[in-house]
């Protein structure tokens, strides 16, 4: 007989563990059911995520999270995307927009109208028909307008904040919301010989914690998953191989700038991410190129104000987990796979990894049915996510370091292959099932590191191009009126911080 599961353990307390405990306590805790979290403060947290996507806001509202409180909480501010330097050739910037491009016209994607009159007089770059970087241009900020018509309203948004802040604020609602949290350290696993499901968790003190479903959010440990059930690690670092990073917190810099930039360096890249307490940075790089001390000095010769912290070094491996769900454990976060923060996606991931467990919240019968689909729509998450990071390394015209010359020749996955084939010919761009990134995303990077279609879709033909030019020119001259309105993203930060009422 199956019923429903009365108690779930969560075993890590970074932001993974925090997120699920959030969730779990607000929306699995009928009265019946026992939310546990356990997490050592010895081991601590990796806590450098600080830059997220769009679909933050959607986890945030799931949550009744109020904006205002939350960025005064974790020291947030307002990302409208991310400036990519030095990609394509060492010497180039681009930006990748959060939101849409343009408008599309008849079912045809506004990008294939551009690349058909790109040459045209008035017409200029695709960035000019982008909100959000029409806005992160002018270092202003300000939400979407909520008329569909309004020249800015395919503006997009997420946020910068400090991780640590972060998990700490999700603490105290879950904790409001009765998840217990345990300090200790887990030392072992007891599991069910018949099942082999973990039936409970021994601390290093004796304590033993019993659970029905276990949510490992150990972080790269991978306690539970990895050590457990012996799901194993899907390695690509062939693909994607920095597997270093040293991290440095510095004194904040005005204005504030509204969007993540990724500085790209002979044997990896630069992240500067603004708060609006301090600056993070860091480098992300791959060891067999630099070495820890050089990688220290380059990014201590690159910041624009002091540090206010010793720089702290990171090790990692680019993969994930076969299985992201194995009998009675679902792994959660840098448990179940790391995918280097370029597009700032691994939060986002942890979001994903939630929203399909309460989707398909299992009994104590562990249905094989639902654990196959979540370990199927999880994996296509990460493939796809993989291949676009990928992108930006291999699509590339630097040639200027083993790094680069490695990564712009390797073999692709045939995934990218086929994106990258189809764009070059026509610019065309599919979203395959529940792919993270959508079309417009595609077409900033494809662009931006340099691929330039040879043609365009001939069906634009059929559309009178005088008349569309003259809408698109009168589309780039609203969105810059509407956007010369906004305040400053620093004035706007300024006025949230003052006042816990108004935005
Ligand atoms: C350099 C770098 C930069 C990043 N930047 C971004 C970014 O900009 N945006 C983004 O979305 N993501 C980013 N990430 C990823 C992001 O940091 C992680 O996805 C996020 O922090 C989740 O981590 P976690 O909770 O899975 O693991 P962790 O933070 O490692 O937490 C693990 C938890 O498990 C606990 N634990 C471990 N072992 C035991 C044990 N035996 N007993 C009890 N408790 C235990 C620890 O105490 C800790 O609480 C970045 C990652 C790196 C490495």
């Amino acid at each position: 007989m199956t019923r429903a599961i009365g108690q779930v353990v969560i075993v890590g307390g970074g932001t993974a563990g925090w997120m699920m405990a959030a969730a779990a306590g607000r929306f699995l805790d009928d009265g019946q059911r026992r939310i546990t979290l356990i997490e050592s403060d010895a081991i601590g947290t990796v806590g450098v995520g600080e830059a997220t996507i769009p679909p933050i806001l959607k986890f945030n509202r799931f949550l009744g999270i109020d904006e205002g409180e939350f960025l005064r909480a974790t020291g947030g501010s307002f990302k409208l995307g991310i400036e990519f330097v030095g990609w394509e050739t060492g010497q180039d910037r681009y930006f990748h927009p959060f939101g849409t491009f343009g408008q599309d016209v008849e079912g045809l994607a506004f990008h294939q109208l551009w690349l058909k009159l790109r040459s045209r007089d008035g017409i200029g770059p695709i960035g000019a028909y982008s909100p959000a970087d029409v806005v992160a241009r002018r270092g202003a900020f300000a939400p979407p307008p909520p008329e569909s018509r309004a020249p800015l309203s395919g503006l997009a948004y997420a946020y910068h904040f400090d991780a640590s802040l972060y998990a700490a604020f999700l603490r105290r609602r879950a904790e409001e919301d009765g998840v217990i949290r345990i300090e200790g350290r887990v030392d072992r696993t007891e599991r069910d010989e018949a099942t082999g499901h973990v039936r409970a968790l021994i601390l290093d003190d004796g304590r033993r914690i019993e659970g029905e479903l276990f949510v490992d959010c150990s972080g790269f440990r991978s306690l539970l998953l990895g050590d457990a059930m012996g799901v194993e690690f899907e390695d690509w670092s062939h693909w994607l191989p920095c597997d270093r990073a040293v991290a440095v917190p510095t004194r904040r810099s005005d204005p504030i700038i509204p969007f993540t930039r990724a500085t790209a360096h002979a044997a990896g890249w630069q992240w500067r991410i603004p708060l609006q307490h301090r600056t993070g940075n860091g480098l992300v790089y791959s060891s067999a190129h630099l070495s820890d001390d050089d990688a220290r000095a380059l990014l201590l010769a690159n910041i624009d104000t002091e540090p206010t912290a010793e720089p702290r070094h990171l090790s990692f491996r680019a993969g994930r987990r076969q299985r992201f769900w194995s009998g009675n454990v679902v792994a959660l976060g840098l448990a179940g796979g790391f995918l280097e923060p370029l597009e700032s996606t691994s939060i986002h991931l942890i979001q994903q990894g939630i929203s399909k467990l309460f989707a398909l919240f299992p009994d104590t019968g562990f249905g094989r049915i639902e654990r196959d689909e979540y370990n199927r729509q999880m994996g296509d998450q990460y493939d796809s996510i993989r291949d676009f990071i990928i992108l930006h390394y291999h699509a590339t015209r630097r040639d200027d370091s083993p790094f680069w010359r490695h990564l712009r020749t390797m073999a692709v996955p045939d995934s990218l292959r086929r994106k990258i084939d189809l764009f070059r010919t026509k610019g065309r761009v599919f979203r395959y099932d529940d792919e993270l990134f959508a079309v417009p995303s595609w077409v900033a990077v494809m662009l931006g590191q340099g691929i330039m279609p040879d043609g365009y879709d001939p069906v634009v033909d059929a559309l009178d191009a005088d008349r569309l030019a003259d809408g698109i020119r009168r589309l780039r001259a609203g969105m810059a009126q509407a956007a010369a309105t906004l305040p400053a993203h620093g004035d706007v930060l300024a006025r949230i911080a003052a006042s816990p009422r108004v935005r």
